[in-house]
C-alpha cells in the first residue's frame, strides 16, 4: 500500500531533443498484421515536413480528446522509403482506447495527428563499450531501427541481442528480422524464463554478437 508520494529523479540525457519537435498530419499507407494481436503501420509523412529522429525514438499520436498514446519508429531515419513513410509495430490491447480503433476500424488513407520526435533512447555513437539490446514482443521496434542504422553507418560493435518471445521462430522478431536478410537472428529469451539459452545473434556481418550459451550479457 502506498505510504507517501514518490519522486523519481532522471539524469537529464545529453543530446536528447536534438531535433526539432514537429507536430504533423499523416496518412495510413499500409496496415499488416504478422501476428493476430500484431500490426505493422506504414504512416506516410508530409512532404512539407521533414520528419528527422534519431533510431530508437518515439512518436505520439494525438486522440481526439487530446489523449495521447506513443510508438517507437521501428525503420531507422535513412530507411523511410519513397513517398517517405515511418513504420510502428502495435500490440494490440483489448479494451485499449487507441488500439481498438487499429485493430478494428482503421483502414488505408486514413489520417492520423503525431507529434515527435521524443525519447532518449538511442545509440551513443561517441563509444566503443559493447552492449546489451533487450526487448520483447513490439519493443524489438526500437532494436530494429537501431540496428538498421549501425548497419547503414557501418558501426561495428561488441554486444548481445535479447529478444523476448513466447513461440520464437514464428514470432514477430524473428520474422522480421529474417524478413531483413538477417537469417542468423535467434531469440536469446523465452518468456518467463531470464537466462540465455539459445544464441542471440541478431547481427553478424556487423559485429553484434553473442558469445556462449551461459547467459552471462557481458
Ligand atoms: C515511450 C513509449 C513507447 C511505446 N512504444 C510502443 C510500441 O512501439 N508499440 C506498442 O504496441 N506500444 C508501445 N507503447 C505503449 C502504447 O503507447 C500504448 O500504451 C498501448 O498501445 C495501449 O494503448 P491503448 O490506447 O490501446 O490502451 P489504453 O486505453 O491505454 O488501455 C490499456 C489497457 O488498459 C485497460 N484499461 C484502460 N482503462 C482501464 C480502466 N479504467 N480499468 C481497467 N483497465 C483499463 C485496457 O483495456 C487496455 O487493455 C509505448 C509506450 C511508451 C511510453
Amino acid at each position: 500500500m502506498p505510504q507517501t508520494d514518490c519522486v523519481v529523479e532522471a539524469r537529464s540525457v545529453p543530446g536528447a531533443g536534438e531535433y526539432p519537435v514537429l507536430k504533423l498530419p499523416t496518412r495510413v499507407l499500409g496496415i499488416t498484421m504478422p501476428a493476430p494481436d500484431v500490426a505493422v503501420l506504414r504512416l506516410q509523412l508530409p512532404a512539407n515536413q521533414n520528419l528527422q529522429y534519431r533510431a530508437g525514438q518515439y512518436v505520439e499520436f494525438i486522440l481526439r480528446d487530446g489523449a495521447r498514446r506513443c510508438y517507437s519508429m521501428a525503420n531507422a531515419p535513412h530507411n523511410l522509403g519513397s513517398p517517405p513513410a515511418i513504420e510502428l509495430h502495435l500490440r494490440h490491447m483489448p479494451g485499449g482506447k487507441f488500439t481498438d480503433h487499429v485493430f478494428g476500424a482503421m483502414k488505408e488513407r486514413d489520417i492520423l495527428r503525431m507529434e515527435g520526435p521524443f525519447g532518449s533512447f538511442f545509440l551513443r555513437e561517441d563509444s566503443d563499450k559493447p552492449m546489451v539490446l533487450l526487448a520483447s514482443g513490439t519493443g524489438f521496434a526500437p532494436i530494429k531501427a537501431i540496428v538498421e542504422h549501425m548497419q547503414h553507418k557501418g558501426i561495428g560493435r561488441d554486444g548481445r541481442s535479447l529478444l523476448g518471445m513466447s513461440a520464437p521462430r514464428r514470432s514477430l522478431p524473428a520474422r522480421l528480422v529474417h524478413g531483413h536478410g538477417r537469417r542468423d537472428a535467434e531469440p536469446a529469451l523465452r518468456a518467463g524464463a531470464v537466462g540465455a539459452d539459445r544464441r542471440g545473434r541478431l547481427d553478424r556481418p556487423h559485429r553484434l554478437r553473442a558469445r556462449g550459451r551461459d547467459g552471462r550479457l557481458a
